[in-house]
Formats: C-alpha cells, sequence, structure tokens
C-alpha cells in the first residue's frame, strides 16, 4: 500500500498509529543526531523525523534525499513536543521506521513554496511545478468550488447544461476569429466560438427553455494585461422572461457562490442605469465600494474669465474627503496621474476647503472665495475635504474623473478586496458611433433587442436607442454580461442593415439564425459570466492567469509547451496551405 493516510490529516487523535504516507519532499533539515522532513501532498504537510540513534542506516538514507524527491514511508504517528499552529498536522510527527524512493527530482529552478523565487516566466514554463505550491493550487481549489456550486445552483432551479460545438463558422461582428483550415472541405475555414450566443438562441428555439454551460471561448484579440486568448464563461440562456426574471435568477447565482463559496453575505443588488454610471462614475464599470461620485459645476465656475473653464463642455470634480492637508507635492503628484498620455488631461484644479472653514483654490486670480463656497455646496464638502476638479470636452472629461476617482480611492484605502459591492448596470444604448469607420456597431452584440419603447428611434436616431442589455459589475470590473433577445426575423434582419450588412452577407453569415426565427421561435434572453475572472475577483487577486491552470503569457504563448509552433510542411500540403511569409 502506498498510503493509509495523506499529508493533512493526521493529529494528535492518531497517536501511536502506524501509517504510511506518501508525498514529495519539501524541505529537510539535519541536525546531526536527527533528520526532520516536511512531506507535502494536495492535502497538506507532515513532518517526518529520522533519528540516527535508533537506526542509523535509515537516517543515512533520508539524509540523501532532495528536494522534490518522490517518497513513501511508513512509521508512528507520535506527538511533537515543538508544535506547529499554523499546520493542521502540527501537533504530531512520524518516527519513520521504512522508507521507500518512488521517484528522485531534479532540483527545481525555483522554490516550492509560497513566496516563491520564480519569476513570471520561469513559473510558466515548469508550470507543473508552480502548480506544487499550494497558494497556486488553493486558487485552483477555488475555482472548482466555483464551478461545481454554479452547477449545482443551476442544476437546482431547473437549468440544463448543454454542449455546443467548438469548430464553428467565422463571423466578422465582435472580435477576431481563431481560424482552423479543414482538410476535408479544401479551402474552407472553421472558427473556435467567441461566445456559444447563437446556438444558446438556437436551443431556445428548440425548445430547451434554460440552458447553461461552463464553456471554452477564444477571441484572437491583440492581448491586453490579463486577457486570455483562450477563457472561460458560464453561459446561459432562458425563455419567457424579461429582463426583470434574468437579473432575478442571476443576482440568485451571484449570491449563492459568494455565500457558499466565500461565506459572504450579498443583499439585494443595486441597479444602476448606464447614463448615470456615466454620469456619476466616469465608467459603465463603477466601483461602489466607495462615493466619491463626480459632480458638476460647469454653470457655476463659467463666465469668470478663467478660459480653460470658459472652453470646456464639462466642469466637474470629486470630493476627496479628509484631504485638505494634502501638500504641494502629493497634489503636484496627482496632476502628473492626470496629465498621463493615457489619461490625458489638460491639468488639475483643486480647492482646500481649510479646517478653518476658509477656502483656498489653484485658481484663486478667477474665482473669489464665494464663489468657491458655492463650488463647496455642490460638491456636499465639509471643512478637511479638498475639491480635485477638470474640464474638457464632456466624455474624456469624466474618463480622467473616473480614474482620478480610483487612484484617491487607492490612495485613501477605500477599495478593500475583503469588500463586495456587486450592482447591475442596465440600459446600454443599443448602438456605438464609430468616428474612424463612420458606422454604428452593436454596443453588446447584433442580437441584443432594442427596448420596445425605442423601437421607433431606429429609423430617427438610432444612437439614442437604448437596449434590454445589463452587466453585472463587482469592485469596478465587469463580470457578466447579457441582453434580451431579437427574436423576430425582420427586426434581427433591420438590425444587420444598421449594423452595415448587405442582405446578401447578412444571409450568408446569419440565415441559420434568422431562418429558425421562422419556426416558432419564443422571447429568450441571457448572459455570460466571465468565470476566469469571476475566480479572481473571490480569490482577491488581480490576476486571472493565477486562477487557470495552463494559461498563456502576454504574448499569447503556452511557454511550457511552446505553442504556438509551426507545422511541418507535409500538415500544410494536406491542408492545400501555402505560407507566405
Ligand atoms: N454572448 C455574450 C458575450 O459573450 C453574452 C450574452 O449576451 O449572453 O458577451
Amino acid at each position: 500500500m502506498l498510503r493509509t493516510h495523506n499529508c493533512g490529516e493526521l493529529n494528535i487523535a492518531h497517536t501511536g498509529k502506524t501509517v504510511t504516507l506518501s508525498g514529495w519532499v519539501q524541505r529537510s533539515r539535519d541536525l546531526g543526531g536527527m533528520t526532520f522532513i516536511d512531506l507535502r501532498d494536495r492535502y497538506g504537510i507532515t513532518q517526518l523525523v529520522f533519528n540516527m540513534e535508533t537506526n542509523a542506516p535509515l537516517c543515512e538514507d533520508a539524509r540523501k534525499l532532495g528536494r522534490e524527491f518522490v517518497i513513501s514511508v511508513t512509521g508512528t504517528v507520535a506527538e511533537r513536543s515543538n508544535k506547529n499552529p499554523k499546520l493542521t498536522t502540527g501537533e504530531i510527527e512520524i518516527i519513520v521506521e521504512k522508507l521507500e524512493i518512488l521517484n528522485s527530482s531534479k532540483i527545481p529552478p525555483f522554490t516550492i513554496e509560497e513566496n516563491t523565487d520564480g519569476g513570471d516566466e520561469l513559473r510558466m514554463k515548469y508550470r507543473y511545478l508552480d502548480l506544487r505550491r499550494s497558494n497556486v493550487r488553493d486558487n485552483l481549489m477555488l475555482r472548482h468550488r466555483m464551478a461545481i456550486e454554479t452547477r449545482n445552483y443551476m442544476n437546482n432551479i431547473g437549468f440544463i447544461e448543454v454542449e455546443t460545438p467548438v469548430l464553428i463558422k467565422s463571423t466578422p461582428e465582435g472580435a477576431r476569429d481563431f481560424v482552423v483550415p479543414s482538410r476535408m472541405n479544401e479551402g474552407q475555414f472553421y472558427a473556435l466560438p467567441q461566445s456559444p450566443q447563437t446556438f444558446k438562441q438556437l436551443l431556445m428555439v428548440a425548445g430547451f427553455d434554460k440552458y447553461f454551460q461552463i464553456v471554452k471561448c477564444f477571441r484572437d484579440e491583440d492581448l491586453r494585461a490579463d486577457r486570455q486568448p483562450e477563457f472561460t464563461q458560464i453561459d446561459c440562456e432562458m425563455s419567457f422572461v424579461t429582463q426583470d426574471d434574468i437579473l432575478e435568477t442571476f443576482e440568485g447565482l451571484t449570491r449563492h457562490l459568494f455565500n457558499n463559496v466565500k461565506g459572504v453575505e450579498i443583499e439585494s443588488l443595486p441597479r444602476m442605469t448606464f447614463a448615470d454610471a456615466m454620469k456619476y462614475y466616469g465608467n459603465d464599470k463603477p466601483d461602489i465600494r466607495f462615493g466619491m461620485t463626480i459632480k458638476e459645476i460647469t454653470e457655476v465656475a463659467k463666465g469668470h474669465d478663467f478660459k480653460v473653464f470658459d472652453d470646456a463642455e464639462l466642469i466637474a470634480g470629486i470630493n476627496a474627503e479628509n484631504c485638505a492637508a494634502y501638500t504641494r507635492k502629493q497634489l503636484d503628484a496627482l496632476t502628473d496621474f492626470v496629465k498621463r498620455p493615457q489619461i490625458g488631461a489638460g491639468g488639475l484644479i483643486y480647492v482646500r476647503y481649510n479646517e478653518d472653514g476658509t477656502l483656498k483654490s489653484s485658481v484663486d486670480k478667477f474665482y473669489s472665495e464665494d464663489e468657491l463656497k458655492k463650488w463647496a455646496a455642490i460638491f456636499e464638502a465639509k471643512p478637511g475635504d479638498l475639491l480635485l476638479i477638470l474640464a474638457g470636452n464632456a466624455s474624456k472629461t469624466r474618463k480622467a474623473l473616473s480614474e482620478l476617482r480610483l487612484e484617491m480611492g487607492n490612495q485613501l484605502g477605500l477599495r478593500n478586496p475583503d469588500v463586495f459591492a456587486p450592482l447591475w448596470v442596465v440600459d446600454f444604448p443599443l448602438l456605438e458611433w464609430d468616428e474612424e469607420t463612420q458606422r454604428y456597431y452593436a454596443m453588446h452584440h447584433p442580437f441584443t433587442s432594442p427596448k420596445p419603447e425605442d423601437i421607433a428611434l431606429l429609423d430617427t436616431d438610432p444612437g439614442k436607442v437604448r437596449a434590454n442589455a445589463y452587466d453585472l459589475v463587482i469592485n469596478g470590473v465587469e463580470i457578466g454580461g447579457g441582453s434580451i433577445r431579437i427574436y423576430n426575423k425582420d427586426l434581427q434582419k433591420k438590425m444587420f442593415t444598421i449594423l452595415g450588412f448587405s442582405d446578401e452577407d447578412a444571409q450568408a453569415q446569419f440565415g441559420f439564425l434568422m431562418n429558425a426565427f421562422e419556426y416558432g421561435a419564443p422571447p429568450h434572453g441571457g448572459i455570460a459570466f466571465g468565470f476566469d475572472r469571476m475566480c479572481s475577483l473571490f480569490g482577491g487577486s488581480d490576476s486571472i492567469r493565477d486562477f487557470i491552470a495552463f494559461p498563456k503569457n502576454n504574448s499569447g504563448r503556452d511557454v511550457m509547451i511552446d505553442s504556438p509552433a509551426p507545422v511541418k510542411q507535409e500538415q500544410l500540403d494536406e491542408l492545400k496551405l501555402k505560407l507566405n511569409l
């Protein structure tokens, strides 16, 4: 028998028992008369003791064990004199009587400990060693629990998990597709799904009513930090539902996960319109763990000969409470922050509301204290507060204020990763105008339904049409998004026209869906959650890579298996592909 117990389960109650354990040598300490070894497996660490006096040959063997050797030992459980309260097995040790080396190990390229000395690339190259580290393993255990709890919850409320195909068809809408050449259909390609969107809608036409799937999706996008070319969604769709039904169902899932995985009770989720999110937070993913909302002073601040303000479309700012004592240096740093090219503000105006009630600003030349008082009232500021104000083009200023607000939130410790503030952002615009290509794009995707009361605007002012679309946002991160779908062929066709598709193109690419709508399609809608991101949020990390067993690096490479990689000429010939490099 290779083991009677695992390395995480023995305790004082097992004292005197003969046990067999197997695992990896985490660490060994040779104290002359005694050799101690920490034996590790998935479940924990158990201390082994080899005694020179009672069994010299065995002790000699133990001294030769290197880190990460795989061994099996038999011995007696004994109470430890030197207890380690940090380990569940910290009260006992095993007095070893028999040692078997199951496999040796080269010296690992980095230390297999919580705080490793291994850099990112090295850890990715030897991911199987990185995965031995307890914190990385814990991340994947969390992911497992999230998946199981999701399946339990969805199953309990009548959803069925259906697999949809991975080899599908390329469509130009959305991100770039990964394509796969077809050997049997010369010159033709499959594409990997960016999401199972059309298939889940077809499952609704088929009458499945409630579908979900924990599913891999693929997007060939330029990799921004912490994006993965393949990622996982909890993908869902329901029939005969309104937006409210969907929000309630998935509010339930969200609360279930928080409760069962994190032990955190979440109250009902607030709902905020897209318009309000932009107005008060400058962002459609507001972090509502803290207030500091954007206040506008355009009306009162104009007309005082301060050109920057007079020329501005929007003058607005935030109130950093209790920050009036910020030093010149701190304010300069904030000014540099907003002037960085990624943020692009022209400058930063501040007003100190001093403890003694006086107001002092960086634009005192133009504004009397009485004028500043009016601003302070709009900001709901009190003595001790600091107003930070930006001005310019409205949407740019809002974006910059959003960044400044998040930065101040960080500086003031208002973004505690142990606090969770989920909300729904609703009423997204249906379309987004793109200046460069001079056309509308679907803000969510082309299958999203306009709000019925806005449908008439499609002909007159498409940019104003709101969608029955919603996002789940938690702590400033978009965790999920979905919509009520179009289920009428003519409306779907019209949508494609607005998006610049010719009738032929729309038919060629999405004819299958529009045809299906002619065979009794029920009203339906759904949502998809970014599962990797959800896991990282639950795990209190910013990095989704830490929650994926075998992730790709920032250039989309798997450095462990060294992929992507060239293929043999014969493979290309078989596919009738010619490289043109
Ligand atoms: N398929 C959509 C997405 O991947 C989600 C949805 O609308 O259900 O974002």
